[in-house]
């Protein structure tokens, strides 16, 4: 079938909660895809920093395929073996001493703020469940995490919203100070905003707000969701900024494209979850926890993390250089391999001309061109895209 008849299709059977380009991709490898029709295309999304070792990297495939041939799922009832061994790779990498795994990054989060709530609780009162979050975040689709979310059109006709989020400027140390209250028991953040338009903080601003939970007996929060798992050049993106969470939650690139979430903590706000407090079918099961070693394994290994940030320097300073050639181009900004080009207009019609053209690139927030490529990207596919991107910006000129 070919990409016209599957759009067909789709229009008939699959709900419209995404506004989809008419790109049918069938078949993935490194960092380019190609469609239904045959066509190939450079992919700067990577599944919206999901594919962070690019498609079908040899050693998940290999994990995956080995996996679903010995056990595929269990049940929490049991140990797994794989989980085990991935949640020692997390935390024996982060500050964390546990992990408790689910599916996607809403549910880690969920499990954040339930975790949050439950030590907060135990600890300090019944009054202790307020967690105060940024504007422009995004922490998932969930109830919990459309309410935690700072953002109006991700909650338009969805209230009642849960109760107990307050939301504060991000980059504002003294709004979040002003914020707390006798109930507040949480800060969640992202240390970089990611659907939020690429958004990086003053580098002095997590020590602030580190302090101000040590102060007040808050727990930290950080959503890596998005940035974790090698995005900025570093394991994990709080280890830029010389603070550390209290919890952490990652999904996206964690297993290579299998659907996977996990919520880490220290030992002594983990002890809150007790058994029976929590929970998920098919969190951690064998096959993806499986992926999830071979994808922290890779990208400890090969030397990504030193070559998402040279890569992500040699981005940036090529798109500084054509901010001073193309005034639509506004501002450029990021950390490794996670970077934003803020334009003057709306940028959907440059998303729209790179696909035409087979380069996958994204938008955030109308005006912010996201640039998330595999980390395994190299010089010669940075400059396809740059060549791609300039001819564009030349068209419309
Ligand atoms: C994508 C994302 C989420 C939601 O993850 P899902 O797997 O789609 O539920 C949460 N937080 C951040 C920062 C994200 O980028």
């Amino acid at each position: 079938m070919n990409s016209a008849a599957w759009i067909e299709k789709a229009d008939k059977y699959i709900m419209k909660t995404y506004g989809r380009y008419p790109l049918v991709p069938v078949k993935g490898e490194g960092c380019y895809v190609w469609d239904a029709d045959g066509k190939k295309y450079l992919d700067f999304l990577a599944g919206v920093a999901v594919n962070n070792l690019g498609h079908c990297h040899p050693a998940v495939t290999a994990a995956l395929s080995k996996q679903a041939h010995e056990l595929i799922h269990c049940s929490n009832y049991y140990h797994i073996p794989q989980q085990i061994e991935l949640a020692e790779l997390l935390c024996s990498h982060s500050f964390a001493d546990k992990a408790f795994f689910c599916n996607s990054g809403a549910e880690a989060n969920e499990a954040a703020i339930k975790l949050a709530r439950r030590y907060s609780r135990e600890k300090h009162g019944s009054d202790r469940y307020e967690i105060i979050t940024a504007l422009s975040s995004f922490h998932g689709r969930t109830m919990a995490t459309v309410s935690a979310t700072g953002q109006e059109k991700v909650q338009k006709f969805f209230d009642p919203l849960l109760h107990g989020f307050r939301h504060v400027p991000f980059n504002d140390a003294a709004a979040l100070r002003e914020a707390i209250s006798p109930c507040t028991c949480a800060i969640m953040l992202e240390p970089i905003q990611g659907e939020g338009g690429v958004v990086v903080p003053d580098a002095s601003y997590f020590q602030e707000v580190r302090k101000i939970c040590d102060e007040n007996g808050l727990l930290l929060i950080f959503d890596e969701v998005q940035v974790g798992m090698g995005r900025t050049g570093k394991l994990f993106a709080y280890e830029h900024f010389g603070v550390t969470p209290d919890i952490m939650t990652l999904a996206k690139a964690l297993a290579g494209g299998a659907p996977i979430g996990t919520m880490l903590a220290t030992d002594e706000i983990a002890q809150a979850f007790v058994p029976g407090t929590h929970g998920s079918t098919f969190g951690g099961n064998p096959l993806v926890t499986a992926a999830g070693i071979a994808t922290v394994n890779t990208i400890l290994s090969e030397g990504i993390l030193n070559r998402c940030e040279e890569i992500g320097e040699y981005l940036m300073g090529e798109l500084e250089a054509l901010k001073g050639r193309f005034p639509i181009i506004a501002d450029v900004r990021g950390i490794g391999l996670m970077i934003g080009v803020e334009l003057n207009a709306p940028g959907g019609d440059i998303v729209k001309k790179a696909l035409e053209r087979g380069l996958l690139l994204n938008c955030a927030q109308e005006k912010v061109l996201r640039f998330v490529p595999p980390l395994i990207v190299g010089k010669k596919e940075v400059d396809e895209m740059l060549a791609t991107l300039t001819d564009i910006l030349e068209e419309m000129k």
